[in-house]
């Protein structure tokens, strides 16, 4: 049958087999082309992302690595690993890739548990600062089985990592591993300062580039491995724009630690399907489209954070050197982030509510709400479009109780997005 024929015949006997799920997933699809999505961990992945996921490569156990498998029929699921781990070293700039991490909280557990003993320190970003929910919360099984300190940004030097603290908590504490990478920092990061401080200590040193992954591949971010970083991890479906997974990249010195550490230490067998689809991903990341679109990115984030920033909103860092920006909406519109969240939600923006340094309310009601770029410049938005993105936003929030005038502006939104088709669903 011709591809296309099959994918309609696919999705007819979906719709006929299952109705309940085709009718969520039609939902879904028209969702996603209605308004803008402005959360910075999400993106829209490519159409031959979409074609590898949804193909026979879901149907192959393939538990071990290439050459080294513990069932056979492997010679086609050999190749698309080798596919995605000499791509993935290519475009890191790195001595070894693992590719098999089924997503980004595995990724770092299995970092974890590859160098360290139950009770161990690991030195991370303190959370409401930035820190991700596996760099050791208390409530993940991570942060009950590790020891994790932390160290702070400085809101008077303009959210800047306090370097000072961090090099006295490392004398202090001799963690294991020195962790940067965050989940909500909206500037660049300073892998040599990290590397110096943890060479003083001896601790290996690690960057969690999950939300940055794309920005690096693209080359308008710092890249750790230049700064001598023994192992980076990153998620693939954030500003990488693949499908939900996780590498593990590093030098080599580390590589057998971190693959026996994945498998069979964490995982059993891995989704070959999501690891064809990261194969193509890492493919479009080589291309000098994709230098383009990193570049974008960046663009819209400081045409966004201007733009809000002249209307009055407050920026937790005083704007952005990456894709995201954190809005302090409890100081700019005396909302909390969940009501900020639900009013931008009205007009069809989609953001999420975050919580700020330091933050006085509880998660579920921060004080901020956090916006990014990298999806809606894959619909092809340029800075033009950031600006009346700002506008509608301020005036949502400055106006939150008004329906009428929300009805508004979620048309004017709606009417927006008909001109930026979501990739793969047209
Ligand atoms: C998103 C993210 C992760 C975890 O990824 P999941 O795929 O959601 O498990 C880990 N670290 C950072 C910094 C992230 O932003």
């Amino acid at each position: 049958m011709e591809s296309r024929d099959r994918l309609m015949a696919q999705r007819e006997m979906l719709q006929h087999n299952d109705p309940a799920v085709y009718c969520a997933l039609v939902g879904e699809e028209e969702r996603e082309q209605k308004g803008v999505e402005l959360i910075p961990s999400e993106n829209y992945t490519y159409p031959e992302v979409l074609a590898a996921l949804g193909s026979v490569f879901t149907n192959k156990y393939a538990e071990g690595y290439p050459g080294r498998r513990y069932y056979g029929g492997q010679e086609y699921t050999d190749q698309i690993e080798t596919l995605a781990v000499e791509r993935a070293k290519q475009v890191f700039r790195c001595e070894h890739a693992n590719v098999q991490a089924l997503s980004g909280s595995p990724m770092n557990q299995a970092v974890y548990m590859a160098f360290l003993k139950p009770g161990d320190t690991v030195l991370g970003m303190d959370l409401s600062h930035g820190g991700h929910l596996t760099h050791g919360a208390p409530v993940s099984h991570m942060g009950q089985i590790y020891h994790f300190v932390r160290y702070r940004t400085e809101p008077e030097n303009q959210g800047r990592i306090d370097f000072e603290q961090l090099r006295q908590i490392a004398r202090e504490t001799k963690p294991k591993i020195v962790l940067c990478g965050y989940t909500s920092y909206p500037r660049d990061y300073d892998y040599a300062e990290f590397k110096r401080v943890a060479d003083e200590v001896g601790a290996i040193t690690m960057a969690d580039i999950s939300h940055i992954g794309g920005l690096v591949a693209g080359g308008v971010m710092r890249n750790p491995f230049d700064y001598g970083f023994d192992i980076v991890t990153t998620t693939t479906h954030k500003s990488l724009r693949g499908p939900r997974g996780g590498l593990i990249l590093c030098c080599e010195p580390f590589a057998k630690a971190i693959d026996k550490s994945v498998f069979p230490g964490l995982q059993g067998g891995p989704h070959m399907n999501t690891i064809a689809a990261i194969a193509v991903t890492l493919g479009k990341a080589l291309q000098p489209e994709f230098k383009a679109y990193a570049a974008q990115v960046l663009h819209n984030a400081q045409a966004l954070a201007h733009a809000l920033m002249t209307q009055g909103a407050q920026l937790v860092t005083g704007g952005t050197e990456n894709h995201m920006m954190v809005l302090d909406t409890v100081k700019s519109f005396a909302l909390d982030g969940k009501v900020a969240e639900q009013t931008l939600d009205a007009i069809s923006i989609t953001t999420n509510k975050q919580i700020i340094p330091d933050d006085p309310n509880p998660p579920l009601r921060p004080s901020g709400i956090r916006l990014g770029t990298p999806a809606a410049t894959t619909r092809g938005m340029k800075e033009a479009q950031m600006q009346q993105l700002a506008e509608w936003m301020v005036n949502a929030l400055a106006r939150h109780q008004d329906e009428n005038y929300l009805n508004i502006l979620r048309q004017q939104v709606e009417e927006l997005c008909l001109d930026y088709a979501v990739p793969g669903l047209t």
